[in-house]
């Protein structure tokens, strides 16, 4: 049997993939088993969720989404994706905060690799977690709130803790919104006028192969309420049809544009949940700069332009809020996030990532952890502040280093 990621880089080299159907099944398996790890919706560009022993898959799970409006959250069963949940919270009345590009990755997946969407005000979706379920890896099951002292390290916990089964995420009243794209954003103007722009709505992306003077696109998904935007804007030009973000790819997989409201699920991803995300056929990296970085940080990349641009499909910007969580990538710091869509040749990726983290080095750049990378451990260590007291606490839950894989191991003990 040949498991894949979604990409289809990482071939994962687990002797068994389970797929329990109750909470008390995952407690079994995790107290037989010499190694493990959770597989979620296997988004991830690295082997993060590895095992060369059990790998459990959480998508039988009963597929439980329970409202409360009392308390304004949902539990969600952690096999779950976004794509699932949130017509039934817009049903209801209620919202997320925010979604990451695509509904198709599982909840508990998206928040234990600190994934993300944008806004200035919008933290991670991991931020929307109010309280978890863990099973340790002595197979015991422990509920862990804001308040526990295990919480700032159990949600972004890179799968290290334990398995997540369930997830209370705090919710908002529900609200429409409106997304428009813009062509042909001057560089210059982007950099002139950066926080302008990117706090000018809801949630702002912007768009660039580096293969011009201009960001090719600038996604503003604001909300159903606002004014219409005007038809120039900072030199751009209101686009007149449906765009997809990579050139040369059809719209009909992406959210709908030029201005139709609709609820929050259905703008604040860039692609619907029934076609295939991206381009599909790609790799991903992304760094993570504190935002009053940014605009040295894009110089840095422009820099890096002619390196960039025969590799890449398309490069996205975005911003996040700071929030407290250890290993999230915007822990302490509101930050600017540089995604790149690569094109799917890992060989002749890995040279001009190490030429983007030297260039991004001077501003303390995080990697995704869902993504790849070639930062050394020892490096994503300083970045990562707080990586040495997560890594205690893995000692003292998984004395049997149970969770531990080649990925994180090097990560935790640099
Ligand atoms: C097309 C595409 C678009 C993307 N867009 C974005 C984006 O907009 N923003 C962004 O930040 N990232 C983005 N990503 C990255 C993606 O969100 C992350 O890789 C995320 O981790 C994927 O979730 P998953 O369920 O597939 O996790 P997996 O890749 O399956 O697992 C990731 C980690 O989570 C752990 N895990 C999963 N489930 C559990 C559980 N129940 N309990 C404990 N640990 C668990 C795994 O062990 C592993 O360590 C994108 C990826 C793709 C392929």
């Amino acid at each position: 049997m040949v498991i894949t990621n979604w990409a289809g880089n990482v071939t994962f080299s687990a002797r068994r993939l389970h797929r329990p159907a109750s909470v008390a099944e995952v407690r079994e398996l995790v107290a037989d088993a010499d190694n493990f790890r959770v597989l979620g919706s296997g988004h991830s560009f690295n082997p993060i969720a590895d095992t060369t022993g059990d790998l459990i898959s959480l998508a039988d799970l009963p597929p439980v989404i329970s409202i409360s409006s009392d308390s304004e959250t949902v539990t969600v069963s952690a096999g779950l994706r976004y794509g699932e949940v949130v017509p039934r919270l817009h049903a209801a009345g209620y919202a997320l905060h925010n979604l990451g590009s695509l509904p198709h990755i599982s909840i508990a997946g998206a928040c234990a690799t600190g994934t993300h969407g944008s806004g200035v005000a919008n933290g991670t979706l991991a931020s929307a977690v109010v309280a978890l379920d863990l099973v340790t890896a002595d197979g015991g099951l422990r509920t862990i709130t804001r308040d526990d002292e295990l919480f700032p390290a159990g949600v972004v916990s890179l799968g290290a803790l334990g398995v997540v089964t369930s997830l209370t995420l705090a919710l908002r009243p529900t609200f429409d919104m409106a997304q428009y794209v813009y062509d042909d954003l001057p560089y210059a103007a982007a950099l002139d006028e950066f926080d302008a722009i990117m706090s000018s709505a809801y949630s702002v992306s912007l768009f660039t192969d580096w293969a011009g003077p201009h960001f090719n696109q600038v996604w503003v998904k604001q909300l159903a309420s606002a004014p219409a935007p005007p038809k120039h804007w900072h030199g751009a030009t209101l686009a007149d049809a449906p765009r997809h973000p990579v050139p040369g790819m059809s719209a009909e997989s992406c959210t709908p544009q030029l201005g139709e409201p609709g609820p929050w699920h259905a703008r604040l991803p860039h692609f619907k949940l029934e076609f295939t995300p991206s381009s599909g056929e790609e790799l991903q990296s992304e760094y993570f700069v504190p935002r009053d970085q940014a605009i040295l940080g894009l110089a840095a990349l422009h820099r890096l332009r002619d390196r960039i641009a025969p590799v890449l499909q398309i490069s996205e910007i975005r911003t996040i809020a700071a929030d407290d969580l250890w290993l999230s990538p915007s822990y302490g710091r509101d930050t600017v996030a540089f995604h790149f869509t690569w094109v799917k040749d890992t060989e002749a990726v890995l040279p001009v990532l190490r030429e983007i983290e030297a260039a991004l080095a001077p501003f303390d750049a995080r990697p995704h952890w869902g993504k790849l990378f070639t930062m050394p451990p020892e490096v994503v260590a300083t970045r990562y502040g707080r990586l040495a007291d997560f890594a205690a606490l893995t000692t003292r839950l998984d004395p049997n280093a149970k969770l531990q894989n080649p990925f994180l191991t090097p990560h935790l003990h640099p």
